[in-house]
């Protein structure tokens, strides 16, 4: 969380997000649309505001927003949260991450994670004061892979929880049910608790055969549901990240224990985004939408990757999530920081260097030395300008 001299560091988005507004450039550096979500959603949030929606609501969050979340989770993967007693609304997936993981462990305790990861992860392992543990994901041709050798020799008798993200960020990758079975399998062994991030879980891409991949949550495989919490937030599925509206759903005890430390962190949040939220969660028209930025992310990932390996780079084309991972060293750069540095001034475009998602000194950490993560959830028109600034 420090500088080496000891200054309190920013995130890596919000010092690429300063970069890009410094130097005009364009930014596909932090992950967030310029296209706002469904106008009927906003407006639900407004007319929220104007029925008065603006006191604290409940502590795990609306009635109706945690019947919404349930009804989401058995329409799309046929699992059941009590909305009661299962379901746990938070500040974005953020806050579920944090209080996960520091309701469930501290010192003594491992969290292993995959490599790399979202920057968040480390910063609230360290903040638990637990211990960080890691299993590669390697590019193959078939997209970024899980390590499952490697995996099986992360866990330890200190493995307490493993903290898995599909569809994953920076990768792009979205774990296939066998990598998830051998998860599963080595969870059980080490009776380790299971999290998992699923905020992309409706943006999967389709492939060159037109078949999107399926999202399988970790939850559903045989006996995992009793120890997986399943996090998610409507940020990226609904396009307004600004929201912050996150949720945490699995079985009673675990859901209690994140509720104990959530209402500590920010006690509540955002009461007239709660109601917008159950409603997108349940509109057929809102979920129409959210299928078709799923096949416009596809269209703009290919044409992001025709550009990047156009100006030089090697590319593995992301299944999910609004991230692509490029590697410059064709290009002559060994350290994919550096490029970023240069690539304002260069070409006038703003990337985030994978080592922002990595551990300093690990092997992935070394294996991505040269790559950098691109977003393509912007216009079109503003893809097309970068692709062309990145080829002159
Ligand atoms: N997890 C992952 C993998 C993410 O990429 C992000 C944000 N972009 C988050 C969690 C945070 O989500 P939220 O904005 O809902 O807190
Ligand atoms: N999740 C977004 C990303 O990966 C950024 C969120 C943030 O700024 N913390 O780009």
């Amino acid at each position: 969380l420090l500088d080496a001299d000891g200054t309190a560091r920013p995130t890596i988005f919000a010092e690429m997000s300063a970069l890009a507004a410094a130097t005009g450039a364009i930014n596909l550096g932090q992950g967030f649309p310029d296209v706002d979500g469904p106008a009927s959603v906003a407006r639900a949030a407004a007319d929220a505001v104007a029925a008065g929606a603006n006191q604290y609501p409940p502590g795990p969050g609306i009635p109706e927003l945690r019947r919404a979340i349930g009804a989401h989770q058995a329409r799309h993967y046929g699992l059941h949260p009590d909305p009661d007693t299962e379901v746990l609304v938070t500040a974005g997936a953020t806050e579920a991450l944090a209080a996960t993981v520091l309701a469930l462990v501290g010192p003594g305790d491992e969290v292993l994670t995959l490599e790399p990861f979202y920057d968040a992860y480390a910063a609230v392992i360290a903040l638990a004061g637990a211990t960080h543990t890691t299993a590669p994901l390697r590019a193959t041709p078939a997209g970024f892979r899980l390590d499952t050798e490697a995996l099986a020799a992360a866990f330890t008798d200190r493995t307490r929880l493993v903290l898995l993200n599909t569809p994953h960020n920076p990768t792009g990758a979205v774990l296939t049910l066998d990598e998830l079975a051998v998860v599963a399998r080595l969870a059980t062994a080490h009776d380790a608790v299971v999290v998992t991030d699923e905020v992309y879980e409706h943006l999967t891409l389709a492939g060159p055969d037109g078949v999107r991949p399926r999202h399988v949550p970790i939850a559903t495989l045989s006996e995992m549901a009793d120890r997986t919490l399943t996090i998610s937030s409507a940020g990226k599925t609904l396009s307004f990240t600004g929201w912050k509206i996150g949720w945490v759903t699995g079985p009673a005890a675990l859901v209690t224990a994140v509720r104990t430390v959530k209402q500590f962190l920010t006690y509540v949040s955002g009461a007239p985004f709660q109601p917008a939220v159950a409603f997108a969660l349940g509109d057929d028209d809102v979920a129409a939408w959210v299928e078709a930025l799923a096949d416009s992310l596809a269209a703009r990932r290919d044409l992001l990757c025709d550009g990047l390996r156009a100006a030089g780079f090697a590319v593995v084309p992301p299944q999910g999530t609004y991230f692509v991972l490029a590697d410059a060293a064709p290009l002559g750069y060994d350290d994919g920081a550096a490029l970023c540095r240069d690539l304002p001034r260069l070409c006038g475009v703003v990337g985030v260097p994978v080592r922002a998602f990595t551990r300093p000194g690990s092997a992935t950490d070394d294996a991505l030395r040269s790559w950098v993560r691109f977003t393509f959830v912007k216009r079109e028109d503003v893809l097309a300008e970068a692709v062309m600034r990145l080829a002159a």
